[in-house]
């Protein structure tokens, strides 16, 4: 059997046309089209799903928490990012579980007790424990939010269950892109296009370089593991916390042994109330853009979670005793695969040394520095092609950086900043390359409540506190992260 297979060129029926056309709505996709959508009401924009809801990693994939929203007292991350919970908070109580953004930095000591057994709603920060506003939220409320959030934009288009498949590019600028649907194969045009597909699905078939496998460096990268999570009811999670701090030898042995039960690493944490736990799991070598991986990582988890629920009853019978399994997240989780090469390239050095960018677009605390760090909009910006942007867990980064930028709050943020830059130049008539990007950081700042740094409205007291510790630059690292 040959191993090519010619496809013979043929007529490609024409959907339509758009301004701005965002390829995937997880975080990112999500935030961009909204972004956009609410940067300039004239522009008509598309976004792309392959299935049947927003949301990707977060509501499909059932990541259920999303950290660091603050750095010490100040709320810096905002944007569409925050307002997922100010919305849930008020279309559906009950669903989010976090200390508030009033009390994100305290160090107020009934409310750390009383926090500490929430996953990741308490951190260190020097020598005491502080509150940290980490949202832990039900997905299934998220996804109807999300929905709402986009239908009340008129100038938003949705094309759920579509594929996108192939780049148009000519002359070196991307023009639109084909997608696959159960309506068939059509193409759709559009002045920008913006790829959150995760996986670099539209810039790494463009022409633009990228890393990962087929690109430049091939290589595995840190993050390349893929996960399945499903979650199980009925589970007594504060009782659960309490024990655990009290006894943290039996808890450690506990964890070891789902593992070896699990036959992976494997953890549980609250999912969006106490009596609901989702198991976060880390299968080491997969990769995501794989068909074997894929099999393997699904058939692989759903073959073990009756094992696992039976380990942690007979164990565990006080927390787990009228435990069930409740849901299986319905798409696979992915953390990380093919990396964009773009016009700046995050590194584990930029991170080290925090630097200042002139178009900065995002101002973010991830926990992997001391201080907050500034991601560029050229990080964003695919090389060799126009009016290409990428946002989400696939921006331009090397196997360490992308660590500390691919979580929700950061692919939330790319997001709406490339939303606002397609806006941007869609209006004034410039390009991904050309846009102004003074009046990008502009309307993000003043319109769309994100705090960037060197702005007029900039908080000063965080930027005094952040030059008293020189930008984190002389701060511990995780161990990882050190050589
Ligand atoms: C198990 C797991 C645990 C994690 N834990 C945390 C955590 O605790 N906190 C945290 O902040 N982050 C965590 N992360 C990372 C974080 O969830 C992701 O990096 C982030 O949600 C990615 O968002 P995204 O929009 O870039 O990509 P995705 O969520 O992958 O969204 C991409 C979207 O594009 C769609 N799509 C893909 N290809 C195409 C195509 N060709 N055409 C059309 N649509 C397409 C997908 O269906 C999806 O909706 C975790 C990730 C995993 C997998």
């Amino acid at each position: 059997m040959s191993e090519f297979y010619h496809e013979s060129a043929n007529d490609l029926p024409v959907y339509g046309s758009c301004d701005i056309l965002v390829v995937g709505g997880g975080a990112a996709g999500h935030s961009a089209a909204i972004a956009a959508a609410r940067a300039n009401p004239q522009a008509k924009v598309v976004i792309m799903e392959r299935y049947g809801y927003f949301g990707g990693d977060v509501t499909g994939g059932y990541v259920l928490m999303v950290p660091a929203l603050n750095w010490r007292t100040y709320p810096i991350i905002r944007g569409i990012q925050e307002e997922w919970f100010d919305r849930l908070d008020k279309n559906a109580p009950g669903s989010v579980l976090s200390p508030t953004i009033a009390q994100a930095g305290k160090d107020t000591p009934i409310l750390v007790e009383r926090w500490s057994r929430v996953f990741s709603c308490t951190r260190k920060q020097g020598d005491k424990m502080v509150l940290s506003r980490s949202p832990n939220f039900d997905p299934t409320q998220l996804r109807i939010e999300m929905d709402l959030m986009v239908q009340e934009l008129p100038n938003i288009e949705i094309l759920f269950d579509c594929w996108g498949t192939k780049p148009i590019v000519e002359n070196n600028v991307i023009k639109g892109v084909i997608f696959e649907s159960k309506a068939g194969r059509k193409a759709i045009f559009a002045k920008i296009v913006i790829d959150c597909t995760g996986d670099g699905d539209i810039y790494s078939q463009a022409g633009a370089p990228f890393h990962g496998k087929g690109g430049i460096i091939a290589e595995n990268q840190r993050d390349n593991q893929t996960a399945l999570v499903w979650r199980a009811g009925n589970v007594d999670c504060e009782g659960y916390e309490l024990w655990k701090k009290a006894n943290p030898e039996a808890a450690a042995a506990f964890t070891q042994e789902l593992k070896n039960v699990a036959g992976y690493f494997t953890l549980f944490f609250p999912g969006g109330n106490m009596n609901t736990v989702w198991f976060n799991n880390w299968i080491n070598g997969m990769n995501c853009t794989d068909l074997d991986d894929i099999r393997k990582t699904q058939l692989m988890v759903r073959n073990s979670i009756r094992r696992i629920l039976d380990y942690c009853k007979e164990t565990l019978p006080m927390f787990f005793k009228d435990a069930f399994l409740m849901d299986i997240a319905p798409q696979l989780g992915t953390r990380c695969s093919r990396r964009l090469d773009g016009e700046i390239f995050l590194t584990k050095k930029t991170l080290m040394e925090n630097p200042q960018f002139d178009d900065v677009i995002a101002w973010s605390s991830t926990g992997y520095c001391d201080a907050p760090i500034e991601i560029p909009y050229g990080a964003c910006l695919a090389k060799k092609v126009e009016n290409l942007l990428a946002a989400g867990r696939h921006i331009s980064a090397d196997q360490m950086a992308i660590g500390a930028v691919q979580l929700i709050p950061q692919c939330c943020q790319t997001g709406q900043a490339t939303g606002v830059a397609a806006a941007v130049a869609v209006k004034d008539g410039s390009t991904a390359h050309t846009v102004d990007i003074k009046k990008v950081q502009y309307i993000l700042s003043h319109e769309q409540n994100v705090p960037l740094p060197r702005q007029d409205n900039t908080d000063k007291a965080m930027v005094e506190e952040i030059e008293a510790i020189n930008y984190g630059r002389d701060g511990d690292r995780p161990p990882w992260m050190r050589d």
